[in-house]
């Protein structure tokens, strides 16, 4: 059984109070969480806001440097479990749990070497009037992860976070708070590591999360998540004029142009649309296919979609898992249900299946086609295995109906067409666009949403001004 408490001001605490995390496949009990609220977020803030004060962690890049190179190297060793962790917690197989936890240790390093590389600029604005930019840590930085991708997720705010000079409170999702701990012990029990620089308290409920947007004692907020969770953060931490760093929902648009190989393209789309079984903010959600290859497109996703193997993701053959729980699948089967009510065509039924599976929140992929991009499903993300077919004439077309979205996170163009393709890449609204590939998602490349996708970047160099503040220090020496 494993077992996960807080990590408040250099030690590891509970309350008394805990809460199940279940293999999403089965229902079995893999171990039990401290379950905190308020109180720990509390406590977690003032240790951050103290650490804060101590130049020794603000003002020491070399220090960040090394505490992270020794982070990563611990993760290293410890890769296999945390592996088989995240599979039985989350649900996901073991391939993309293996990429995933190798992903983010790669991003750990990566954000190693920037934290030795945050240069402001200096200014002679007249003569011997000098202005220095000087990049400061922001202060405090609150982060609430999300389940989907707790390794990498997780790494791409906490890593430039710390490179940065922050000082941190990270709340997982409850139904990642074992695997999250697990994945941050190792930085939390390094002897370099001081006393309240990260924190760490998980909850069932809301109360602590809803603390951190609050407190005007969190000066950074960063939250990955949907975007009805992001609206109402915004709102509440207005009156704090906090920086917030928004990553949120999306619905990618694929856009397959005349001369694309389809049997292909229909594979790879297969696969970005199940990826983590259809529960990653970037998977494909909309094909955009041109009138003329329609229907094969149309066929060959059918059978590539119904030929993708579910089941536990401990088992090789598996190239599906379930979703998270079972109140996710039971929303999105409902949403899914109501799609193949109203749509002009219903290509893959999908549906729960049947046998030794009924005991896990499988739901199997469902592949519908419909030209009206304002139903309901085209519009809104459904965060399932769920896939949208749909046809355009021209360019123009293609991109207006890509467009036709409020959100702006991620998008694909297929075609042989180089130009075309840029062309594009573009004409589209949104943070990122792949070019004859999908979900291709960097350590160096900055992710982020165009609209109701978000606020600010994560991943790459630009991660670090969401946690930074410029500061303008002027100085008149005269002149000789
Ligand atoms: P969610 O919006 O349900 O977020 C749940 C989290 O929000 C929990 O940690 C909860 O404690 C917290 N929360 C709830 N109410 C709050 C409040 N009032 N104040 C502060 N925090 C509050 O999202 P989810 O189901 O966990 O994640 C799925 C969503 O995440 C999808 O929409 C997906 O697109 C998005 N996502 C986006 C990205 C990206 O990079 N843009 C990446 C992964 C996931």
């Amino acid at each position: 059984m494993q077992q996960a408490r807080h990590f408040i001001d250099g030690q590891w605490c509970d309350d008394g109070q805990w809460a199940d995390s279940r293999d999403p496949a089965n229902g079995e009990l893999i171990g039990r969480f401290a379950d905190g609220g308020e109180a720990q977020a509390q406590e977690a803030v003032d240790a951050a806001v103290r650490a804060f004060t101590n130049p020794q962690w603000s003002q020491n890049p070399r220090l960040r440097q090394q505490v992270m190179l020794d982070w990563a190297a611990a993760l290293k060793s410890r890769e296999d479990e945390l592996t088989i962790l995240l599979t039985r917690e989350n649900g996901k197989t073991m391939a993309q749990s293996r990429g995933e936890i190798g992903g983010a240790i790669s991003e750990i390093l990566y954000y190693a070497g920037l934290a030795r590389h945050n240069p402001g600029h200096v200014l002679e604005v007249a003569p011997g009037e000098f202005s220095t930019m000087l990049r400061e840590p922001a202060g405090v930085a609150a982060l609430i992860i999300p389940w989907n991708a707790p390794a990498v997720l997780l790494v791409r705010a906490l890593a430039p976070a710390l490179a940065a000079g922050c000082t941190c409170v990270v709340k997982p999702a409850p139904q990642t708070a074992l695997f999250n701990a697990a994945f941050l012990a190792p930085l939390l029990e390094l002897p370099s590591l001081a006393a309240g620089v990260v924190n760490l308290f998980a909850e069932t409920g809301h109360a602590g999360a809803a603390f951190l947007v609050t407190t005007p004692k969190v000066d950074v907020l960063s939250f990955t998540g949907s975007t009805a969770t992001g609206v109402r953060i915004m709102q509440d931490a207005a009156p704090t004029m906090k920086k917030l760093s928004l990553e949120l929902g999306g619905k990618s648009c694929c856009l397959v142009l005349e001369d694309a190989d389809i049997g292909a393209v229909a594979m790879k789309l297969a696969a970005a649309a199940t990826i983590i079984s259809g529960q990653q903010c970037t998977a494909a959600r909309r094909v955009l296919v041109h009138a003329s290859r329609a229907a094969q497109m149309k066929s060959a996703l059918a059978v590539a979609l119904a030929e993708i193997r579910l089941g536990h993701g401990l088992d090789a053959a598996t190239q599906m898992g379930p979703l998270i729980d079972l109140r996710a699948r039971d929303s999105v089967e409902q949403r899914v249900r109501e799609a193949l009510d109203i749509c002009d065509e219903v290509l893959l039924g999908g549906g729960r299946p049947r046998g030794m599976l009924d005991q896990g929140a499988f739901l199997a992929p469902t592949l519908i086609a419909h030209q009206d991009s304002s139903a309901f499903f085209c519009q809104e993300e459904i965060f399932g295995p769920l896939l949208v077919v749909e046809t355009f004439e021209d360019e123009a077309e293609a991109v207006a109906r890509a467009n036709h979205s409020e959100f702006g996170l991620s998008a694909s163009v297929w075609t042989r067409d180089g130009a075309c393709a840029l062309r594009l890449a573009r004409a589209l609204r949104n943070g990122t666009v792949w070019i004859n590939d999908h979900n291709k998602l960097f350590a160096e490349a900055e992710t982020g949403g165009y609209r109701k996708s978000g606020l600010g970047r994560l991943h790459g160099y630009d991660a670090l001004l969401d946690f930074t503040e410029l500061k303008h220090v002027y100085q008149n020496v005269g002149s000789l």
